[in-house]
């Protein structure tokens, strides 16, 4: 490909570049991480998620590095992504506190149907929705450190400290014209 660009006359930086990048087919959700103003790293966890790449127990349990598959934040299934970010009861409690603070009603469904939420929120420049969006992220991020903080020191904090602290961290990263929007 990039020995065509070279070769056929019409080389163009843009177009070698375009070529040692190689053709991928877009993923929907690119936009909910290229536009969110979520931090870095709460961007990135997102984006292992989205990819399954999270090391989360059941992956582990493949592994052979642990016999205990419970989930870290409700002790009581598997624990997968799936499971771990929108089915697990704990999780379900922060999401809804998250919601509630942005004033949306809606239930919390699974991984693959509550991404879809984001995608069209992605697609919208209103405040609302950016705020969403850095909530998104900063609460897969929130949920994370959580399973970790069981994990490796034994406890974590309530579906309420978690959620005032997204929404903190949220609030961090907007002007103070778009805070109103947030109920704290
Ligand atoms: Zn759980």
């Amino acid at each position: 490909m990039c020995k065509q660009i070279f070769f056929s006359g019409q080389y163009s930086i843009r177009k070698m570049y375009q070529g040692l990048l190689g053709q991928f087919p877009k993923v929907q959700w690119r936009r909910v991480l290229c536009n969110s103003s979520a931090s870095p790293k709460s961007l990135f966890i997102l984006w292992l998620a989205l990819h399954g790449r999270l090391p989360t127990k059941d992956r582990i349990l493949q592994w052979g590095i642990v016999t205990d598959g419970l989930c870290s934040l409700c002790g009581s299934k598997l624990e997968s992504t799936q499971h771990l970010f929108f089915q697990c009861s704990f999780s379900k409690k922060v999401w809804q506190k998250f919601l509630q603070g942005l004033h949306i009603s809606r239930a919390v469904q699974n991984f693959d149907q509550e991404i879809q939420f984001p995608i069209r929120m992605s697609k919208n420049t209103i405040a609302v929705s950016k705020l969403f969006l850095a909530g998104f992220a900063e609460t897969v991020y929130g949920l994370w450190l959580q399973r970790n903080q069981r994990v490796f020191a034994g406890h974590i904090q309530t579906a309420e400290q978690i959620s005032r602290d997204v929404i903190f961290r949220v609030a961090c990263r907007y002007r103070d014209s778009d805070l109103h929007l947030l109920l704290f």
